[in-house]
C-alpha cells in the first residue's frame, strides 16, 4: 500500500469521502512515491462549511492575536526549512538549493503579513462638515479559495494564505495533486503555531475540486495561479459565479540583450534563469533575444555554459538541475524540441536521449538551446515550460521592444545593458508587468506585488504586497456624526457646510 496524502479539514487530516485518488511521482525515478486523495464535491462542501464556521471567530479576532500566530508560523516555518525543501524536491524534482530558495521567498511573505496592523490601517479624515468625519476600515471577504500550481508548492500558497488569514479571511486551498505533501505540513504547523481549526483548510485535488470551489456560494473571492487557460476558466467561471477573482497565467519571458552588455555576464544570467527549476519557473526565461551583432558570440557563451551543466536527482550535492515534475511534462517537452528541430530552428545543444546513471527510469530533459528562432514557430509561441532556450535575432532595439510586446504574455521580462537611458526606455515602454534591469529573474520581494500583464493575468491585482492586502479585503467608508441636536430635515443632497 503506497502512502496516502490526505486533505486537511478542520484542524485534521482526513482521507475525504471521495475515493477517487491521483499518483504522485519521484521525478528522479519515475516511481510513484504515494497516492493523492481526489476531492469530489462533498469533501469541498465539508472544507467550506469548516471555514465558513471559524470564520466567524477569526474575523473577531484581534490584530494583536492574529499578528502573534503568524510570528509563531513564521517561526515554525524557519526551524522546517529543510523539511519543507526535502518535501519540495521528492515530489517536483528541483534541486534542494533550489527547493530552499523557495521556501524561504514563502517565508518573506509570512514576514510580510505580520506588519498586518499597520496594512489594515484606514484612513480619517476629521471635520468634512461641521460635526462630521469621514474614514475609510478594510474589513475581510469571508472564504477565500486558492488554487495553485505544481512548480512552486510552498512559495505560490505562500504568496495567498498568509495574507488572506492575516487580513481576518478564512482559507480553502487546493494545491497540485502532482506535488501535494507540502502544503499539508504547512498546513499542520500553521495549525501549530494555534491558527484554529478551520481558517486554513486543504483540499487536494484536481479539476472537479477546482470547479467546485468555483460554484460554491461560500466562497468569496479566489486566488489562482497556473497556465493561461485554466486562468482563464476559473476567471471567467469565479466571476459568472459573482467572486472576486484573481488568475495569474502562463508566461514566455524575454530576455533583451543589447551590444553594448557584458556578454558572459548575460550568458550566466540567460543559462541560470533559462534552466534553474529545470525551466519550471513562471519567471524563467525561455527566449534571449541578441540584439545587432551580439548573436554569435553570446550563443556561444550559452552554449559552452549549458554544455557544462550537471543534471542529475535534486537530492545530488552537486546536480544543478533536476528532472521535471512527470513522464508527461518530460514527452510534451521532448516533442516541442523535435518540433523546433522540424521547423528549422538550428539546434546548438540537444537535451533529448538524457539518462543519469542509477536514475534511467526519471523523467529527464538535458538543458536545450535553440538558435535562429523566428516567432513564427511553435517553440517561440508556445509555453514550453521545460529547459529549453530559444535565441532570436534582432536587428536593434526597436525590433527587440516590439517583439516583446507584440506577444500575448506579459508576465517577466529582462534587458541587459550598460545604457542606463536605453533600460529607461525599456521600462517605461515595455507592456510587462515585472522587469529586470540587468537582473534575469526579476521576482518583486514580499513587500511589492507580483503579477504580470495581459494573457499573464485575468483580474485587476497582483498577489502579495499591497494589492495582495487589497484584494483580500473590502472597503467601507464611513461618514459618522453626534449630533448634540436634531439638524431638521433636509431633502438635499449631502454637501459640506
Ligand atoms: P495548471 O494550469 O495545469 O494547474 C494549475 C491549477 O489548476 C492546479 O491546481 C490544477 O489542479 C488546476 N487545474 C488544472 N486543470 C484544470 C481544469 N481543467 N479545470 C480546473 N482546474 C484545473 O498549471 P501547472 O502545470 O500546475 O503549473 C504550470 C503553469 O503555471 C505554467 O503555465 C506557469 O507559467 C504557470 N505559473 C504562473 C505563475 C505566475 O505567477 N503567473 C506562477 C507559477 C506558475
Amino acid at each position: 500500500m503506497t502512502e496516502l496524502v490526505p486533505h486537511w479539514i478542520d484542524g485534521a487530516r482526513t482521507p475525504g469521502v471521495s475515493t477517487r485518488r491521483g499518483e504522485v511521482f519521484q521525478p528522479a525515478t519515475g516511481a510513484v512515491a504515494r497516492q493523492v486523495a481526489l476531492a469530489g464535491e462533498s469533501d469541498v462542501d465539508t472544507a467550506v462549511a469548516s471555514a465558513v464556521k471559524a470564520a466567524q471567530d477569526w474575523s473577531e479576532t484581534s490584530l494583536t492575536s492574529r499578528t502573534r500566530i503568524l510570528f509563531k508560523f513564521r517561526e515554525l516555518v524557519d526551524a522546517h526549512r529543510d523539511e519543507l525543501a526535502r518535501l519540495i524536491t521528492a515530489e517536483h524534482g528541483k534541486v534542494l538549493a533550489d527547493a530552499a530558495g523557495e521556501v524561504q521567498r514563502g517565508l518573506e511573505v509570512v514576514e510580510f503579513a505580520c506588519g498586518i496592523a499597520h496594512l489594515l490601517k484606514g484612513e480619517h479624515s476629521e471635520q468634512v462638515s461641521r460635526g462630521v468625519d469621514a474614514y475609510s476600515i478594510r474589513q475581510p471577504l469571508g472564504v477565500v479559495a486558492g488554487i495553485t500550481p505544481f512548480n512552486f508548492p510552498v512559495m505560490v500558497p505562500m504568496w495567498m494564505f498568509p495574507i488572506a488569514i492575516a487580513c481576518g479571511n478564512t482559507f480553502v486551498l487546493k494545491p497540485s495533486d502532482r506535488d501535494p505533501s507540502a502544503s499539508l505540513r504547512l498546513a499542520e504547523l500553521f495549525t501549530e503555531a494555534g491558527l484554529p481549526p478551520g481558517v486554513l483548510n486543504v483540499v487536494q485535488g484536481d479539476a472537479e475540486a477546482v470547479n467546485a470551489l468555483l460554484a460554491h456560494p461560500g466562497i468569496a473571492g479566489v486566488s489562482f495561479v497556473g497556465s493561461t487557460p485554466i486562468a482563464r476558466h476559473v476567471y471567467e467561471t469565479g466571476t459568472r459565479h459573482g467572486k472576486r477573482v484573481q488568475a495569474l497565467g502562463g508566461a514566455k519571458n524575454h530576455m533583451i540583450v543589447l551590444p553594448d552588455a557584458d556578454i558572459a555576464g548575460a550568458a550566466d544570467a540567460a543559462v541560470s534563469a533559462g534552466y534553474g527549476s529545470a525551466g519550471e519557473r513562471c519567471m524563467a526565461i525561455s527566449v534571449v533575444v541578441a540584439v545587432g551583432h551580439t548573436g554569435d558570440e553570446l550563443v556561444e557563451a550559452i552554449a559552452e555554459r549549458t554544455r557544462a551543466l550537471t543534471t542529475g536527482p535534486g537530492t545530488d550535492e552537486d546536480a544543478q538541475m533536476g528532472p521535471v515534475v512527470t513522464g508527461a511534462a518530460r514527452d510534451r517537452i521532448l516533442s516541442s524540441v523535435d518540433a523546433g528541430e522540424r521547423a528549422g530552428a538550428a539546434l546548438v545543444v540537444d537535451g533529448r536521449g538524457l539518462a543519469p546513471e542509477g536514475h534511467e527510469g526519471g523523467f529527464w530533459v538535458g538543458p536545450t538551446l535553440f538558435d535562429h528562432v523566428t516567432p513564427e514557430m511553435s517553440v517561440y509561441t508556445d509555453e514550453i515550460f521545460g529547459p529549453v532556450l530559444a535565441v532570436v535575432r534582432a536587428e536593434s532595439f526597436e525590433a527587440a521592444l516590439e517583439l516583446v510586446n507584440a506577444n500575448p504574455y506579459g508576465n517577466g521580462t529582462a534587458i541587459f545593458t550598460t545604457d542606463g537611458l536605453a533600460a529607461r526606455e525599456f521600462e517605461r515602454r515595455v507592456t510587462v508587468g515585472m522587469v529586470g534591469i540587468n537582473v534575469p529573474i526579476p521576482v518583486p520581494m514580499a513587500y511589492y506585488s507580483f503579477g504580470g500583464w495581459k494573457d499573464s493575468l485575468f483580474g485587476d491585482t497582483h498577489v502579495h504586497g499591497a494589492e495582495g492586502v487589497r484584494f483580500y479585503t473590502r472597503a467601507k467608508a464611513v461618514t459618522s456624526r453626534w449630533p448634540r441636536q436634531a439638524n431638521g430635515v433636509d431633502l438635499g443632497f449631502p454637501t459640506h457646510r
